[in-house]
């Protein structure tokens, strides 16, 4: 079984083992005082908490991890004043449950199991329906000496709770980050607004009331699911669905069902709808998150080089036509320059000592200029070996200067190969303009450093040389 980060530090199994038992007795003794006397409770969230649990932790997932966690829910359910055989028999249906959910949901692959596509959505609501009809049917076969009701109004009372809780309940946990990704991520910023309209469409669905009544959050949901992450949505849905569920059973939404059919009670008909309903924005969560990630992953694509972390050629078109733009909008426009650098003989490089080294030469190349760089300035990857710097505010007479620092930058570097520094150095062509005077378009200033640059590499190679129409202006 596939075994993920821990929430926690890696410590003790028997800390672990001790966490999971305290958590299943003290959620056990929490659900039985929040119960109606002689009834099922409102909520019986353990066996979804559980289950969620042990999805995130696996570790505990053994024979003997159930048959404890079991002992647990028994030793909560008699310290509350249960009888011995009701106690064992009930914690098995709920063990039932839990290792339904563990058994169909464990084997998913990562991505489905952490709901992250519409596919592990759609399990984990398979998957609750399942856990729910093991619980309710295991239940039913003993329920007759302790419930005063039909055998199919206990299994639907049991299915439904177990079946709308466990699909509230189990996404938060399945979707919750992990202590280091909510270090590393800090607080989501919240847009306020579909928090707000959800809230309101709440209070009106309750004020409403009546069986359509439930539908109403619909829409809110749907915006809050393309806004927030799957993680505070899932909070949400469970936030909204144990509010109506509440507003149901107080008989605050007057939704009415006739008495003709035994055990389809007004409960029991909106717990499945809810659980229904909540379906919608969680799929639609898991897939403007999938959506989302997938943008950020092609923009950085589009704009980083994968190898050296410069900008890409196309970033750098962008980012240097907006420079000449905002220059040609000022009255008093600044000097600029321009280089294009070509590492010298790289191909041999590559010839001598293989592709990899010839890598490890360019990331190096790359951060050795970087580091001589301020902020403001760019630095682009054109192709292969070839590199281009844009300093604003550099005028011509100094550009020199700074390109022989980027020159001598260059033949300091130490790229070790075999404990044996390889000599790399890099020729440099320089164009730009002066103050006050309009810029060339980027292409012309691409095509008079290039020229400049071609000189470099006819008079010898690891030199600058300046564009012909630069010499002129000095
Ligand atoms: P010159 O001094 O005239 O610039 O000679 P050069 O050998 O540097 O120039 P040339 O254009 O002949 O060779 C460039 C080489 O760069 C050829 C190509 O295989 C290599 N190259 C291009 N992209 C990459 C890359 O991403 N990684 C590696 N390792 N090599 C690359
Ligand atoms: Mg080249
Ligand atoms: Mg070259």
């Amino acid at each position: 079984m596939p075994v993920e980060p821990m929430v926690f530090p890696a410590q003790s199994r028997l800390l672990h083992l001790v966490i999971l038992l305290t958590l299943t007795f003290a959620l056990t003794v929490g659900g039985i005082l929040a119960r109606p006397i002689e009834s099922l409770s409102l909520f019986w969230p353990v066996n979804a908490v559980l289950a969620g649990v042990l999805l995130r932790f696996p570790r505990q997932a053994t024979l003997a991890g159930f048959a404890l966690v079991w002992l647990a829910m028994v030793g909560a359910d008699l310290l509350c004043g249960s009888a011995w055989v009701p106690a064992l028999w009930f914690n098995l249906c709920n063990l039932g449950m839990v290792v339904t959910l563990w058994q169909l949901l464990a084997r998913l692959p990562r991505l489905h199991r952490r709901m992250r596509t519409p596919h592990g959505v759609l399990s984990m609501f398979a998957a609750s329906a399942a856990g729910a009809a093991v619980a309710a049917s295991m239940a039913t076969l003993m329920a007759a000496p302790w419930f005063d009701q039909s055998l199919r109004a206990t299994w639907l009372a049991w299915f439904s709770e177990q079946f709308s809780t466990s699909v509230l309940v189990l996404p938060v946990l399945l979707t919750a980050p992990s202590a280091p990704a909510l270090l590393r991520g800090g607080a989501e910023a919240i847009r306020l607004a579909p928090l707000l309209v959800l809230l309101a469409s709440l209070a009106f669905a309750i004020a409403f009331g009546g069986p359509g009544a439930i539908a109403f959050p619909i829409a809110a949901l749907l915006w809050c699911a393309w806004t927030y992450s799957p993680f505070l949505v899932a909070l949400l849905t469970l936030t909204a669905g144990s509010t109506l569920i509440v507003a149901v059973a107080q008989n605050l939404m007057h939704f009415i069902v006739p008495q003709s059919e035994p055990g389809v009670t007004s409960l029991v008909s909106a717990r499945l709808g809810i659980a229904m309903l909540v379906l919608g924005p969680l799929v639609v969560a898991c897939v403007s998150q999938a959506n989302r990630s997938l943008m950020a992953r092609l923009a950085h694509q589009a704009t980083i080089d994968h190898l050296t972390g410069v900008l890409t050629r196309s970033a750098f078109t962008r980012r240097a036509n907006a420079l000449l733009d905002s220059r040609q909008q000022h009255a008093q426009a600044l000097p600029l320059t321009l280089m294009m650098l070509d590492i010298d003989h790289f191909k041999a490089i590559n010839d001598v000592h293989g592709h990899a080294i010839g890598d490890q030469v360019l990331r190096q190349f790359a951060a050795a200029l970087q580091d001589q760089l301020h902020e403001g300035e760019l630095l682009a990857r054109m192709g292969g070996e070839e590199f281009v710097v844009v300093v604003p505010g550099l005028a011509p007479e100094r550009a020199k200067f700074t390109a022989e620092r980027l020159r001598r930058a260059v033949q300091d570097l130490q790229v070790m190969q075999a404990d044996q520094p390889l000599q790399i150095t890099v020729s440099i062509g320089v164009a730009g303009c002066a103050a006050d005077t309009p810029a060339p378009s980027l292409d012309a200033l691409l095509a008079l450093a290039d020229q400049a640059l071609y000189q470099a590499k006819a008079h010898g190679r690891n030199r600058v040389e300046q564009a012909e129409a630069q010499r002129q202006v000095i």
